[in-house]
């Protein structure tokens, strides 16, 4: 008999057991995947680069990789429109976009998700004049339960393309995707430590006054290391190759990796480690292409939970989130990212109708982490927050309804594409209500 094999995630907290993986080449073959699955009454779940951390991508039915679909069908440099694979990952998409003077407007921190799965949760970077990915989306194909694509747009089946830009694979299997691209561009990049009072004091003034404005926190800590991340048309000066393995290699990723199993192994050192990181964050200047400057290696694995909230309450919910970290019996060493972006009108956005703000906290893989998520989700929920569909939370679809106002408009279009819940899990079960097979 042959053993079925496991796939996990990045995180390595979700682990399943598919009777069926497929690994399409074309959209025929993913077309057939599906109308076969159909035809077997099993249920379909795509993965993409497998890094969310909840189960939205988790099935004991047919899993499908997306992988092979990495095609670039279509560039105009003229409009800025590219036409590519659902499968291609935003890594090999900047590079593409890079030879042809194009550039995502705004992305997230790291490059290795698939566009389809960055799309479907909403997945976002900062800046207080842009989007996340859903928002950049001009053009679907999408596969529906019979097999079949078709294209979708603003003109073409206007109201699953509204809803299908943020739908956690609920309303049929992407299969293309055409964003709305910038002309290439640089970055002035500042991170420096700065006293977290002065930093949540000008929180407003600082993503009016900055293109791209984040910063980090270690919980319970009186400092932060904010970016201050500037488009500019000034010649590039990268940080040199000794300064990049110094800093982004070996301090934040083989260093801290190295703090954090000492922190997992001894609890009681957390205060002094925590002190440690602290002294060591310094500033560096310096300016790169956009998509060089947004993203950081992470090879430190971890958990997480982030939160969008309207946002102008990020200073007074940092605050209470640093306080009730400094209550916590387990101090936790890995630092808070807060970051800001524009609304938008997609039903399951995030930041659907609001700017948002948001507070994502991580643990070390490995960590305890239930008490200090459920006292994040509590202040973010006081505050209107809206969890990330693909970060660690406990929500339902009872709890969610009420944060989305266009609620009803998405389960109207998931009721119109998957009846049956062919393209539904358990999690989506959960979080956006049962259709069963
Ligand atoms: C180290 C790390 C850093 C991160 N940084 C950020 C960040 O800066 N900002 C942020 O917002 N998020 C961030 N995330 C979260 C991440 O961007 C999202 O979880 C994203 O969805 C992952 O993309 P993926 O390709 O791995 O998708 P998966 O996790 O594989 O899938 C996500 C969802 O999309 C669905 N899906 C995938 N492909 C398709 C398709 N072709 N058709 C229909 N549905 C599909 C899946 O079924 C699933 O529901 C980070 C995650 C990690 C691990």
């Amino acid at each position: 008999m042959v053993r079925r094999p496991h796939i996990s995630n990045w995180a390595r907290n979700q682990r399943f057991q598919p009777q069926e993986i497929a690994r399409p080449a074309s959209e025929d073959e993913l077309g057939a995947v599906v109308a076969s699955a159909t035809a077997e009454n099993q249920r379909v779940r795509v993965m993409g680069a497998g890094h969310s951390f909840t189960a939205a991508a988790v099935t004991n039915d047919t899993h499908v990789t997306i992988h092979d679909l990495d095609q670039i069908h279509h560039v105009d440099t003229g409009s800025g429109k590219v036409t590519v694979g659902a499968g291609i990952t935003v890594r090999a998409l900047n590079r593409l976009l890079d030879g042809h003077g194009l550039a995502l407007a705004n992305m997230g921190d790291i490059d290795k998700q698939s566009i389809a799965g960055a799309i479907s949760t909403s997945t976002h970077g900062t800046g207080l004049a842009f989007t996340g990915f859903g928002a950049q989306v001009v053009g679907l194909r999408i596969v529906d339960p019979s097999g079949a694509a078709r294209d979708i747009d603003a003109n073409n089946d206007p109201e699953v393309f509204a809803n299908a830009r943020v739908s956690l694979g609920a309303l049929g299997v992407i299969s293309r995707v055409t964003l709305q691209t910038v002309p290439s561009f640089r970055i002035h990049a500042i991170e420096q430590p700065e006293p977290l009072d002065e930093v949540l004091d000008g929180w407003r003034e600082r993503i009016d006054t900055t293109d791209h404005f984040e910063f980090f926190m270690l919980p319970g800590s009186q400092n932060a290391m904010t970016k201050t991340n500037r488009r500019t048309d000034e010649p590039p000066a990268p940080l040199s190759r000794f300064g990049y393995v110094r800093d982004k290699i070996l301090a934040e990723n083989i260093g801290f990796d190295l703090l954090c199993r000492v922190a997992r192994r001894w609890p009681g050192s957390v205060p002094k480690v925590s002190k440690v990181i602290d002294a060591a964050s310094g500033r560096r200047e310096y300016t790169d292409r956009s998509f060089d400057v947004f993203t950081t290696p992470r090879m430190v694995k971890f958990y997480e939970t982030e939160w969008s909230l309207p946002v102008d309450a990020i200073p007074d919910a940092v605050r209470e989130v640093n306080a009730m970290a400094r209550s916590l019996a387990a101090p936790i060493i890995f630092p808070i990212e807060v970051r800001a972006t524009a609304g938008d009108d997609i039903p399951l956005s995030t930041a659907h109708g609001r700017e948002s703000g948001y507070i994502a906290a991580h643990v070390y893989q490995g960590t305890p982490h239930d008490e200090y998520f459920a006292n994040i989700a509590a202040i973010a929920r006081a505050h209107g927050g809206r969890p990330h569909w693909g970060k660690l939370h406990n929500e339902t679809a009872e709890t969610l309804a009420g944060l989305y106002p266009e609620w009803d408009r998405f389960q109207a279009a998931r009721a119109a594409a998957d009846p049956e819940g062919r393209f539904s899990n358990t999690y989506l079960d959960t979080v956006l209500g049962s259709q069963s097979l």
